[in-house]
């Protein structure tokens, strides 16, 4: 399969499901957008990118920085 030799294999993370084919997504840079936004809220949310490379697909994600370490 091609995502399979595009995408390293990243076993210990969760995998993000493209919603439109079902396809592992893969993480990207985060763009001036999503540093904008990082720099906006002094670091507490975070915003992450997904690309499918079956269909193309781009998912942005918000994280929490405190809830995650609340989590922990
Ligand atoms: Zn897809």
């Amino acid at each position: 399969m091609l995502t399979a030799i595009l995408s390293p294999r990243k076993t210990l993370k969760k995998a993000i499901l493209c919603p439109k084919c079902g396809n592992e997504m893969d993480e990207m840079q985060s763009n001036k957008q999503d540093l904008a936004l990082k720099r906006a809220t002094f670091g507490i949310f975070n915003a992450v990118r997904f690309l499918c490379y079956g269909c193309f697909w781009e998912e942005r994600k918000i994280r929490n920085k405190v809830e995650r370490r609340n989590g922990m």
